[in-house]
C-alpha cells in the first residue's frame, strides 16, 4: 500500500509543508536502522535521551525525502528542497491519528487484547487456531508500546480478514490512544496480575486503565475465575456481551478436568453442552489459562472443536531465538530459531545489522523456503530480495526447492544438504551471516558448519535472563526511583555493547562505567543512556565531553580540572556527580570538605550537580549492619548540607546490589545495581535466573594406571586405575589454579567430576572414571549446575572476581529467546 504525504497529513490533521506528492510505504523511528530512501517516512520523535528532528539533515543526503516533525523543533523547511513534512505537534500522536484512520479502512474484524501477562502468546496461539478459517493479520512479536501499535496497523495487509492487535500499558492514561487506534470489535482479557503495577495507585486503577481498550467491543473475552476481574468487567459493560472461561461452573468455556503427564496434559473441556478433550504440551497454570482464553474466543467464532483438538497439541512455546555466534573466518553468526515469515525475517535482518555494524562485516543471508506467505514464489522472492537490499545485505543465498527454482539456480540449493555437500565453507570470509530457516531444513547444520571452533571454551550469557533480574531488582523499588546499572569492566566480564544495548531496551535510566574508555565504546556502539564514568583520568577530560559522559567528582582537584576543560569548550549546565565517602575510604570528599565544595560550586555555573552518591563497605554481610547504617545516616546528612548549599535538588544513591536487597528503605532516588543482575545474591534470592554459563567440552579421554600422576608437578596419583577427561579451559582462561587437586569440580552430563592434578595454562584435568563420559561431551564449568558463588568460594574470591577473570578470548555467546 501506498499512502501519499499529503493524504497522511490530512489523515493526522496536520500541516504539509513542501512536497505533499511523495508516496509512502514505510515507516521509519531509527536514523541508525534506516537503510533505505524510497517510499521512506522518517518520524522524528523526541525521548528522553535522544531527538530524531537531529538526524534529519543526515537522512536527507541518503536520500530520505519524507518526514514527520514537531512545530517546536523549528526545523528550516527551505534547506530541505525537495522534501515533504508533516508537521504536528507530537509526532507519536499524529502517527497515532494516521493508524486511526487507516484502521478504518479495514471492514473485518478487529480483536484488541490486553492484561497483564500472556498477551503475546495468547495472540499468536489465536491466530495458529484461527488460520484455515480466517486470514489472520497480527502485531509483530511484540509491538504492543503506543508506537508498537501503530506500526501493527500499518503493516497489516489490506487482504486480512480478521486483525489480532496487542496493546500494553504500563502508565495511566496510556490505553486511550491505543484504543483509538484499533477500535476493537472483539476484546480479550488476559491474565491480570500484579506486573507494572508500580505506576498504578491500585489495582483497581490499572485494571480500568487496561479496560478502556474495550470501549468499540461488543465481546470481551476474560477469565471468570478471577472473581475480581469478572466482577469488574461486568460492572463496567454491563450491556456488553461478556464471555468467559475458566475452571467454575458459571464460565462459558469450562476446563473440567486436568491430567498431566512429562510436561504435556490432557484437558477435559466442555463449552455449551459439549464435551472434549484435548492434548496440550504444557501443564503449568498460566500456560492452561491462556489456551483456554484461545479457545474460547476461536469456539465462539466458528471453528470447530475438531480443528481445536488438531492445533492444540503444535501450541509449543513461542521462543524466539536469536543466537550470536563466532564463525569461521572472522565471520559472525546469527543463528535465528522464530519461524520464518517475512515480518521475523525483517526483525532478524535488524538484528544482523545492529550486531554486524559495528564491526564493519559485510552482510548475508541464507534463507530457506517460507512457508504460508500468501505470495506466490515470485512474488515472494521478489519481497525478499528487496528486504535484503533494504537492509544492506550484499549476499543472498536460498535454500529450499522453491527458492532455488526461483533464484534460477544461483546462489540457491535444493536443500540444507545440497548446501552441506556443495558449498566451499572458505567462501565466507569477513561476514555477518544471518541463519534464517523454517525448522525442518534443520539450519543448526549450516551453523555447526561455520562456526567458529578453534576454542570451544565459551561463555554463554543469557539476554532474557539478564532482563529477567533486572526487572525483579526493579520490583523491589518504589516506582519513583531510578536506576543506575553498573556496567564496568566489560559488564562483570559479559560484553560491553550487547548488555549495554540490553539495559537501554529495559530503560535503565543510568550506566555506570569505571574509565571513560569505556563508555567512549558505548558511545561509538550508538548507546545514548547517560553514563557516569566512575574514575574519570584528568586525560580524558575533553573526550568526555565530545562523548557526553558524565564524571565522578571526588575532589577539589579533579573538580578544578574538569572545570577548565568545560570552560575551554565553552559549555554550561554540564552535569556532574558528586562522590562523598562516609567510610568505604576510597575516593569521596568527607563530610568536612563539603562545605569547601559548596563554595567552589556556588561560583561555577557551568557545572550542575545531577546527583550525590556515596558507596557502601559491607551491604553483604550482617556483621556490618551497624557500620552501614551509619554509612547510611553520614549520608543523609552530607545530601542536606549539599542540597541546601546549592538549592537544587540533586539526585541521592548509595545502594548497590546487596544494599537494594538488604536495606531497601535506604533506595533515596536513586540505586546502583551490578553484580545482582548476573543473578548472584547476598540473599540467595531464589527468583533470580542464572545468566552466566561457561563452558566448554572434553577434548581427550584417557586411562592412567594406578600410581601414574597427572600434569605439572606429578601431582594427583592414585592406587586404583583412573579415567581422565581433559578439558581445554585453564588458567589462562579465568579457571583459577587455586581449583587444582580436588578443589574444584565440573559438571559432566549432570554429574560431578573433581579436579585432579594442578591446572595448566590452557587445560585442566577432572576424574571420571565413575560417570558415564564421551569426547566432546560438554563440561559445566559454572551455571545451573555449579553456581558462581560456589565457584567464589572453592576459589576462595568472590563472584566479581570469578566473572570479571574469564579472559578475553573465552568467545561470548549471547541467547534471546
Ligand atoms: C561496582 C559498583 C556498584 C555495583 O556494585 P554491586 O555490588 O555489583 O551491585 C555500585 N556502585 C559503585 C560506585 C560501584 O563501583
Amino acid at each position: 500500500m501506498l499512502y501519499s504525504v499529503n493524504q497522511l497529513a490530512q489523515w493526522a490533521s496536520a500541516t504539509m509543508k513542501g512536497n505533499g506528492h511523495l508516496l509512502i510505504e514505510k515507516l521509519v523511528f531509527d536514523s541508525r536502522k534506516t537503510f533505505t530512501s524510497d517510499h521512506t517516512l522518517f518520524v522524528a520523535i523526541k525521548s528522553i535521551n535522544n531527538d530524531g528532528h537531529r538526524y534529519i539533515g543526515e537522512l536527507y543526503k541518503k536520500g530520505i525525502r519524507a518526514f514527520i516533525v514537531e512545530e517546536e523543533a523549528y526545523i528550516d523547511y527551505s534547506t530541505y528542497p525537495e522534501a515533504g513534512f508533516i508537521e504536528c505537534k507530537q509526532s507519536v500522536r499524529c502517527l497515532q491519528a494516521i493508524a486511526a484512520a487507516i484502521r478504518q479502512t479495514f471492514h473485518v474484524p478487529f480483536i484488541g487484547i490486553t492484561g497483564s501477562n500472556g498477551k503475546t502468546i495468547v495472540k499468536e496461539w489465536l491466530a495458529r487456531l484461527l488460520t484455515g478459517r480466517y486470514k489472520v493479520g497480527r502485531s509483530p512479536r511484540s509491538f504492543n508500546s503506543q508506537l508498537g501499535v501503530t506500526l501493527s496497523i500499518w503493516m497489516l495487509e489490506k487482504d486480512i480478514d480478521l486483525a489480532l492487535i496487542e496493546a500494553g500499558v504500563s502508565q495511566p492514561d496510556e490505553m486511550r490512544p491505543l484504543a483509538e487506534c484499533i477500535k476493537p470489535d472483539l476484546g480479550i482479557l488476559t491474565n491480570f496480575g500484579r506486573a507494572h503495577q508500580e505506576n498504578f495507585s491500585s489495582m483497581e486503577q490499572k485494571l480500568a486503565e487496561k479496560l478502556n481498550l474495550f470501549e468499540t467491543a461488543h465481546t470481551i473475552f476474560c477469565h471468570g475465575d478471577d472473581e475480581f476481574v469478572y466482577q469488574s468487567v461486568n460492572k463496567r459493560y454491563p450491556h456488553k456481551q461478556i464471555v468467559s472461561c475458566g475452571r467454575s461452573a458459571h464460565n462459558t468455556l469450562r476446563l473440567l478436568e486436568q491430567r498431566s503427564n512429562q510436561g504435556s496434559s490432557v484437558l477435559q473441556l466442555s463449552y455449551k453442552n459439549e464435551c472434549f478433550a484435548i492434548d496440550f504440551p504444557h501443564q503449568d497454570r498460566i500456560s492452561v489459562d491462556n489456551l483456554l482464553i484461545c479457545a474460547c474466543v476461536a469456539l465462539e467464532l466458528g471453528v470447530p472443536v475438531k480443528h481445536i483438538r488438531i492445533e492444540a497439541p503444535q501450541l509449543t512455546s513461542i521462543a524466539m531465538r536469536l543466537e550470536q555466534k563466532e564463525g569461521i573466518n572472522n565471520c559472525l553468526l546469527i543463528d535465528d530459531g522464530y519461524n520464518a515469515d517475512l515480518t521475523a525475517l525483517e526483525l532478524g535482518l535488524d538484528f544482523l545489522n545492529q550486531m554486524g555494524a559495528k564491526r564493519g562485516l559485510s552482510k548475508t543471508l541464507i534463507l530457506s523456503d517460507i512457508y504460508q506467505s500468501g505470495m506466490d514464489d515470485q512474488a515472494l522472492y521478489k519481497q525478499i530480495q528487496l528486504l535484503a537490499k533494504e537492509k544492506g545485505v550484499e549476499k543472498l543465498i536460498g535454500v529450499g526447492e522453491r527458492l532455488y527454482t526461483a533464484m534460477k539456480g544461483v546462489n540457491a540449493y535444493r536443500s540444507t544438504s545440497d548446501f552441506l555437500s556443495r558449498v566451499d565453507v572458505n567462501s565466507f570470509e569477513n561476514e555477518a551471516i544471518l541463519l534464517k530457516g523454517s525448522r525442518h531444513f534443520a539450519f543448526e547444520k549450516i551453523a555447526a558448519l561455520l562456526e567458529q571452533r578453534r576454542h570451544k571454551t565459551q561463555l554463554e550469557i543469557n539476554l532474557n535472563a539478564l532482563a529477567h533480574n533486572v526487572q525483579h531488582f526493579r520490583s523491589k523499588l518504589n516506582n519513583s526511583t531510578r536506576l543506575l546499572a553498573m556496567v564496568k569492566a566489560f559488564s562483570y566480564g559479559t560484553g560491553a555493547f550487547e548488555i549495554a544495548n540490553l539495559l537501554q531496551h529495559q530503560k535503565v535510566d543510568y550506566l555506570g562505567v569505571a574509565f571513560a574508555d569505556e563508555g567512549i565504546e558505548l558511545r561509538k556502539a550508538g548507546i545514548t543512556l547517560p553514563i557516569i564514568v566512575m574514575n574519570p583520568e584528568l586525560a580524558s577530560f575533553s573526550a568526555m565531553l565530545e562523548y557526553e559522559l558524565e564524571p565522578e567528582i571526588y575532589s577539589l582537584q579533579v573538580l578544578d580540572a574538569y572545570l577548565k576543560a568545560v570552560e575551554r569548550q565553552g559549555l554550561t549546565n554540564v552535569p556532574v556527580h558528586i562522590k562523598v565517602d562516609t567510610g568505604m575510604n576510597r575516593l569521596g570528599f568527607l563530610p568536612s570538605e563539603l562545605q569547601d565544595l559548596i563554595e567552589r560550586l556556588q561560583v561555577a555555573p557551568q557545572l550542575k550537580v545531577k546527583s550525590v552518591f556515596s558507596h557502601l563497605a559491607g551491604s553483604d554481610e550482617a556483621i556490618h549492619d551497624g557500620f552501614t547504617e551509619k554509612q547510611i545516616t553520614g549520608f543523609r546528612e552530607a545530601c542536606t548540607f549539599l542540597e541546601n548549599g546549592l538549592g537544587y535538588f540533586v539526585i541521592k544513591h548509595i545502594l548497590n546490589s546487596a544494599g537494594i536487597e538488604r536495606f531497601p528503605e535506604a533506595q533515596m532516588d536513586m540505586v546502583r545495581l551490578g553484580i545482582g543482575m548476573y543473578g548472584v545474591s547476598a540473599i540467595n534470592d531464589v527468583a533470580l535466573q542464572q545468566v552466566n554459563t561457561l563452558k566448554s567440552y572434553v577434548s581427550q579421554l584417557k586411562t592412567v594406571k594406578a600410581g601414574a600422576t597427572i600434569g605439572y608437578s606429578r601431582k594427583g596419583t592414585s592406587t586404583k586405575e583412573r579415567q581422565i577427561a581433559i578439558i581445554p579451559i585453564g588458567y589462562a582462561d579465568g579457571y583459577s589454579r587455586r581449583l587444582s587437586n580436588g578443589v574444584g569440580q565440573v559438571l559432566i552430563n549432570g554429574q560431578r567430576a573433581s579436579i585432579v592434578g594442578n591446572i595448566c595454562m590452557d587445560m585442566c584435568m577432572a576424574d571420571v572414571t565413575s560417570i558415564q563420559v564421551r569426547e566432546g561431551d560438554e563440561v559445566q564449568i559454572f551455571g545451573t549446575g555449579i553456581s558462581i558463588s560456589e565457584l567464589a568460594e572453592r576459589s576462595e574470591t568472590i563472584p566479581y572476581e570469578i566473572l570479571t577473570s574469564i579472559s578475553r578470548r573465552v568467545k561470548r555467546v549471547y541467547v534471546m529467546e
